[in-house]
């Protein structure tokens, strides 16, 4: 039994299967095994390679789940290949539920465990796929940070990784078109020129780079002959569905980018003819560039078919069979994601935090973000102005002693509720933050101080709203916060360091005035407690 498990092991390690019903066997037979001879590392890698099965091959992400939570019964935490495979399928099932948060743990484990294992491969891996998820959060400043760091890990490793290279490159050139820096993307195009790299894959990503470079020149007709070119040369490409929608998508978002509408139509068609309809992403990503289309093309009712097309597929499930009655449902869940992400989420980064740069108890920004922020101030040419707002609860610590940390914790929750409900009004412009203690920061991009005040009386209104009781504070019988704030006009030598102080001045007035008010700080010197 123990040589059977041994072979099966090495087999499904190194995938040598000849069919999917194969490979599907051995990780049964294995499970089976293992089970009878009860040791737990290989009864944890069969629960894995078949998770690793309903991921990868029947595409089964509620059997993918399922198995993952055996998995996680047997495996041991202690660092191992397993460990970070197992990581792998975690981030892989937690993209179906949109869980970004819990991907980029993932993400994050699985660093720390290749650099303790020393298997670089993999921490590149993960570093690629952090990348991402800033990419798919729309923070492609951030995104295009990872995205380069991945490729200098590569470029410094003694290993070829040329696959890798060319398709990092291709992502960053993807990022800078996203962020509008065209004059970047001939060095990265080059870069992708001087690999030696045999693959049929190589021209078309190479040729998606120029077409994203013609299409941020605006040179429309080089972009659409390039588009048809590829257009071509991805049907004839035998296979992988996967990497032929990946160039479509970009593809189609070029020729948006041009005004190439009809281009646009021709894409969407050929996906709709490559669309299989039990998967629901890529019936969602149809529906998404079908929008923008409609969107853009300012074609109302079409666009109001397109959305009744979400509803209908909700409505379907009622009366199809089960797996159609879950995707459906999955449909709508995703679309609700898609529209939240859009709209809301994205701008304000609750839905990406990293430990670095979000603040674990409130999941607002922290000071890392500030000062990482402030920094980069100075290259975003289009700031015409920026305010500071910082706001501090009163008698906090009596609160604490009174009703416990616990019961204070919560208070910091409500009101970090409150300031991220604020910024989310104006998700480009506000970036709510939490310095620390009792301490809240916002900063407050291309808004008049008039607005500013605005977003603060709204915030001091719903805290009033809430309510919520402090029988020690001296200022009055509820939660109450000082805030001191102040706008100033960008100037080449904006100093955010020397606003900082003023804004803290004035906070300090606040709390000096009796607590529980605003005060403003004007650039003349001159300040107006409210
Ligand atoms: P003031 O009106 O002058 O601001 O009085 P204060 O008591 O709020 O004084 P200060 O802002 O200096 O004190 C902050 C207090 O916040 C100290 C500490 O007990 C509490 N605190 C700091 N961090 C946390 C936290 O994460 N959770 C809880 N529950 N309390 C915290
Ligand atoms: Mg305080």
């Amino acid at each position: 039994m123990r040589d059977r498990i041994i072979e099966l092991k090495n087999k499904i390690a190194n995938n040598s299967f000849s069919s999917r019903e194969e490979r599907f066997d051995s990780c049964n037979e294995l499970l089976t095994l293992t089970l009878k001879e009860n040791s737990k590392d290989d009864i944890a890698f069969a629960y894995l390679s078949l998770a690793s099965y309903y991921a990868n091959v029947a595409h089964d992400m509620t059997l993918l789940s399922q198995y993952m939570q055996k998995t996680r019964e047997y495996l041991s935490m202690e660092p191992s290949v397993d460990l970070i495979a197992y990581y792998t399928l975690k981030a892989l099932s937690d993209d179906t539920t949109f869980d970004l948060l819990s991907r980029l743990d993932c993400y994050l484990e699985i660093i720390r465990i290749a650099e303790i294992l020393n298997i670089e491969s993999k921490a590149f891996f993960a570093y690629g796929n952090i990348a991402e998820l800033f990419r798919l959060c729309q923070d492609y400043k951030t995104a295009l940070e990872y995205s380069i760091e991945t490729y200098d890990k590569y470029m410094s490793s003694e290993e070829n990784y040329a696959n890798n290279k060319v398709i990092t490159l291709t992502n960053i050139v993807e990022l800078l078109n996203h962020i509008g820096k065209v004059d970047d993307v001939p060095f990265y195009i080059s870069e992708i020129e001087k690999l030696n790299w045999e693959s049929k894959v190589y021209p078309i990503l190479l040729n998606i780079c120029y077409l994203r470079l013609y299409s941020m020149q605006k040179d429309k007709e080089k972009a659409v002959q390039l588009n048809q070119k590829l257009l071509t040369t991805v049907k004839e490409f035998p296979a992988n569905k996967n990497f032929k929608y990946d160039c479509v998508i970009n593809m189609a978002e070029a020729m948006m980018y041009v005004e190439a509408f009809d281009e646009v139509l021709t894409i969407v068609e050929y996906m709709e003819e490559l669309f299989s309809s039990e998967d629901v992403n890529e019936w969602l990503q149809i529906q998404k560039i079908k929008i923008e289309y409609y969107e853009k093309t300012h074609n109302e009712d079409n666009l109001k078919y397109q959305y009744i097309n979400f509803i209908k597929a909700y409505e379907n499930v009622e009366t199809e069979n089960q797996s159609t009655k879950i995707a459906g449902i999955r449909a709508h869940i995703e679309i609700q994601n898609i529209i939240k992400h859009e709209e809301k989420l994205l701008d304000d980064n609750a839905s990406l935090r990293t430990d670095s740069l979000v603040d674990v108890m409130t999941q607002l920004y922290n000071r890392r973000y500030i000062n990482t922020f402030l920094m980069n101030i100075s290259d975003d040419q289009k700031l015409k102005s920026i305010g500071f707002a910082i706001l501090d609860v009163d008698y906090f610590k009596e609160y604490n002693d009174t009703y416990g940390h616990i019961k204070g914790d919560q208070v910091l929750i409500e009101i970090s509720n409150i300031i991220r409900s604020i910024a989310s009004l104006s998700p480009d412009c506000i970036k709510a933050c939490r310095i620390g203690g009792d301490e809240f920061f916002c900063i407050f991009l291309n808004t008049s101080e008039d607005e500013v005040e605005t977003y603060i009386k709204e915030a001091v209104n719903q805290l009033s709203i809430k309510a919520i009781q402090h029988e020690t504070s001296k200022c009055a019988n509820r939660v109450t916060l000082s805030i001191g704030f102040g706008v100033e006009e960008m100037t080449p030598d904006f100093n955010p360091q020397r606003l900082l102080e003023k804004i803290d001045a004035v906070l300090y007035n606040s709390k000096r005035s009796g607590r529980n008010t605003y005060s403003k700080y004007v650039s003349e010197g001159e300040n107006h407690d409210e």
